[in-house]
């Protein structure tokens, strides 16, 4: 479909992870709308019907997707200023009831987009011998192909071709040698690299391994630096788990979804049941990196005997640990189109997926594992899950790869997305970023707080004292509100998320975030 000059430069707007997703639905809207190009018009309206349709107040009672878990990539409060807003319902019941919908698949600041023809400024800013920074330190480097678009999946980019992908290692190889050069990549060692996407285990085995050991080579590791490799089972047969572990991955964080082979199949995942639970447990065996899945509960036709089935299958492998996240689904996404048009039996309601959060928790909780955040789970102490760990909180993150993003100093900055530019942009030499935000001055606070609550509490009184602000006085009306209700219980100052509290996380941290947020606003202190 034809796009004008002026929607195409909208959607360049859209952080490039998402970026095709949301140009495809706004080219359904438009279709829908019997247009053959983009308007800005266009654009705008399907932006304003996306965000609309699942806006707290409008009743949507009559919409099709009522009741489920809809994934926004973006926060469903920006148009909130009312503090009365955030409360929960009243209810005897919080996990099911406390709130109508989740506000966001991540809590996220309201962030100012900083000016594009300055972002190579504020880039070398950072990059500076002057950035001393945090001591924690990431690196997160983005491999954007994927040999099948999963039905669920919002973050498809590109179907894997042997020639592009190579094409595009030497690329990434390149910007990585670039990045390695800049003092602030050499000040101090990184605790933590992930590779993820898309399916790094799409690559070929000598692919992986270039990668691997190009970031060992450019980049001062740590001594017990966690090195992830994330990927699905298709096609990631012997050559490539031993050219993984002998370049020097150590853990690796596998999509399983769920093992039961006919909901797999028919979200497009391939591989049956056995074959999974072979791998696994060679995987396991041989011994040589932590083991992790990730299981979702509420996928379409997995009933709560097949998730309590998945969670068994689990503990019964005695592998290092697993994340449980919940069924987003994506707003124009190949999910949403299939639950509308009822190609797929219904995914779980949001009531229902309160319902597999209780029973997961429950179940590992029995079988004595350790859970390190409201998602992820250990089974041994072998499994940090360092990389998820930090990257939510107060640490630096160098981004490599097209369509990678993440926090560094003040700012988040993305690369470019589109697979052609990126490469074209690594050759002549510059840092490809195509877009960033500027966190506001407490940026470090609300960091703080997004992190802590993702580990199931927040220390209001010791972020008090350290960033010099009153959590209480800000946010006291609605946190007393939540006690009530039962979300939160307080002791000494600190917020503990009871189990319904850690059910709706999201939105008791992005609450607070637009609390702290709105009243320095106020204040004009951001
Ligand atoms: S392989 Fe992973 S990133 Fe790719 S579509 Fe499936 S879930 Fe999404």
């Amino acid at each position: 479909m034809d796009w004008t000059p002026e929607a195409k430069r909208a959607i360049e707007k859209v952080p490039p992870f998402v970026r095709k997703m949301a140009a495809k639905a706004v080219e359904a809207y438009a279709k829908d709308k019997g247009m053959g190009t983009v308007t800005l018009e266009i654009v705008q309206q399907a932006k304003e019907k996306m965000m609309g349709r699942f806006s707290r107040n409008e009743d949507s009672a009559t919409d099709s997707l009522s009741g489920f878990n809809v994934g926004m990539n973006r926060r469903q409060t920006m148009h909130l200023t009312d503090h009365r807003s955030f409360l929960a319902n009243e209810t005897d019941d919080p996990l099911h009831e406390a709130f109508d919908r989740k506000l966001a698949v991540h809590a996220m600041p309201r962030n100012k987009t900083l000016p594009p023809e300055h972002l190579h400024r504020y880039w070398a800013e950072v990059m500076s011998e002057e950035h001393v920074g945090q001591p924690m330190r990431t690196i997160y480097i983005h491999i954007p192909f994927c040999r099948s678009h999963c039905l669920f999946c919002g973050f498809y980019q590109n179907a894997y071709q042997p020639r592009k992908a190579r094409q595009y290692v030497d690329a990434l190889l390149e910007e990585m040698a670039g990045t390695a050069q800049e003092p602030f990549a050499k000040r101090a060692p990184f605790q933590a690299v992930y590779f993820g996407g898309g399916t790094p285990t799409a690559l070929s085995a000598s692919d992986i391994y270039r990668l691997v050991d190009g970031v060992k080579t450019f980049f001062p590791l740590a001594n017990d630096c966690e090195l992830t490799l994330e990927g699905r089972f298709h096609d990631f047969g012997e050559d490539k788990i031993e050219a993984a572990l002998t370049a020097g991955v150590n853990r690796f964080s596998l999509g399983v979804q769920t093992f039961d082979t006919v909901v797999r199949k028919s979200l497009g995942r391939r591989e049956p049941e056995e074959k999974l639970i072979h791998m696994l447990t060679h995987l396991r065996d041989q011994g040589a990196a932590a083991i992790i899945i990730d299981l979702i509960y509420g996928l379409p036709g997995q009933t709560m005997d097949i998730w309590e089935k998945d969670l068994k299958t689990y503990l019964d492998l005695e592998i290092d640990g697993c994340d449980l996240y919940q069924l987003n689904i994506f707003a124009g996404g190949p999910l949403e189109s299939a639950v509308r048009n009822q190609t797929l039996p219904r995914p779980a309601t949001l009531r229902e997926q309160a319902d597999f959060y209780q029973c997961g928790v429950d179940r590992l909780s029995a079988a004595h594992q350790r859970q390190l955040s409201i998602t992820h789970w250990a089974r041994n102490t072998r499994e940090r899950s360092l990389y998820n760990a930090l990257s939510r909180g107060r640490s630096e993150c160098i981004t490599l790869g097209a369509g990678a993003g993440g926090w560094l100093g003040k700012h988040m900055f993305f690369l470019e997305g589109d697979l052609n530019a990126y490469i074209q942009r690594v050759q002549t030499g510059k840092k490809p970023l195509v877009m960033g935000y500027g966190g506001d001055q407490h940026h470090l606070l609300l960091r703080d707080i997004a992190c802590q609550i993702e580990l199931g509490y927040c220390d209001m009184k010791s972020l008090s004292a350290r960033h010099g602000m009153d959590l209480f006085a800000m946010t006291g009306h609605v946190v007393d509100q939540w006690k009530k209700v039962g979300l939160i219980r307080m002791d000494d100052g600190v917020l503990h998320l009871t189990r319904a509290g850690a059910f709706w996380a999201v939105n008791l941290s992005q609450i607070l975030i637009d609390l702290v947020q709105m009243q320095n606003a106020n204040a004009g202190l951001t």
